[in-house]
């Protein structure tokens, strides 16, 4: 916890400069700690991949995992030259927790509750305190998942016409991501047992996703958010064809993109969230002197048993 005297000198930092912050909303009661852990892990893996691709010369490792996600190497990169460091760079000036528990000014904001949200009337869901209406698009796919708890969503962000873009962790995620039990049984219907039935089922889901996917998971997935907010430049989720999510996608979309040129911004895969994300956790494992091989498995392999265990999804979104 934050002294007092050092909680206001974050706030008064965040406002005075108009340095952007970060903020965990009100909402994330005692599961603030973790989520601020879990962002401040998100932010440092941006940054040490920042070192890293600008770094001269190259870790030939890190270029190597750099072609296999985007299809060209650092350097040789005939469109959008330096877009990826430029865009990681960006999180750098939002990395700061502001410290105000209230509604401070903010550029993100985490949510770890779907209470600010309620579906109405006419089938859509509202922001009850501004009346934003989440995108129509969004709902059946991700609001409600989250919402409802329908499918495994992990996470979602929106950016709103106006103020911070919302960050959602959905409390089902959360409450896997540290480890622990449904606080509140009576809350949860079959449906959504269904899903958490899914979400541990390491066997199968490791015939779709690799070790590295599962690595750094939670804040992987914050990473995997904030690249979606308007601070970063709003990369987006580049499924179509194939999905945008796991290793072995994002490899795929690399070789669509280098199959068409590799001059199309719109195949771009550093557009791509999951591939930012699991590029950055990959630096991350290389400067820790761990290989990230071609399939996706790690050397040596990291045994961490509640990670193999709770962690891995047969299928996600975020
Ligand atoms: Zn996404």
């Amino acid at each position: 916890m934050l002294s007092r005297s050092l909680q206001i000198f974050f706030t008064l930092t965040c406002l005075s400069l108009p340095l952007y912050c970060y903020t965990i909303d009100n909402d994330c009661g005692v599961d603030r700690d973790f989520v601020q852990q879990g962002a401040d892990d998100a932010f440092a893996l941006a940054a040490t991949a920042v070192a890293e691709l600008t770094r001269n010369p190259i870790n030939p490792a890190i270029d190597v995992i750099f072609q296999k996600l985007f299809g060209q190497t650092v350097a040789n990169r005939i469109t959008n030259k330096d877009l990826l460091e430029v865009n990681l760079m960006k999180l750098a000036t939002i990395s700061q927790l502001d410290g105000a528990i209230g509604q401070a000014d903010t550029d993100v904001r985490f949510y770890c509750t779907t209470k600010r949200i309620e579906k109405r009337d006419d089938g859509q869901y509202y922001n009850k305190d501004t009346d934003y209406v989440y995108p129509e698009s969004e709902i059946t796919s991700r609001w409600a998942s989250c919402f409802d708890l329908i499918e495994p969503t992990l996470a979602i962000t929106t950016n709103p016409d106006r103020g911070p873009s919302e960050i959602q962790i959905c409390p089902w995620y959360l409450s896997k991501a540290r480890g622990v039990k449904f606080r509140d049984f009576k809350s949860i219907n079959a449906i959504t047992w269904g899903a958490l039935a899914r979400v541990s089922m390491p066997l199968v889901s490791s015939f779709f996703y690799t070790p590295i996917d599962a690595f750094h998971l939670f804040d992987k997935v914050l990473l995997h958010e904030l690249t979606h907010t308007y601070q970063f430049g709003r990369a987006i989720d580049m499924g179509n064809p194939g999905s945008p999510y796991g290793w072995k996608n994002c490899k795929g979309l690399a070789n669509i993109f280098m199959a068409t040129g590799g001059t199309d911004n719109n195949l771009d895969p550093q557009w791509n969230s999951d591939s930012i994300a699991l590029l950055c956790s990959a630096i991350q494992l290389t400067v820790n002197g761990i290989t990230v091989q071609d399939d996706g498995k790690l050397n040596p392999p990291q045994r961490n048993r509640k990670r193999d265990v709770v962690m891995y999804p047969v299928t996600w979104v975020a």
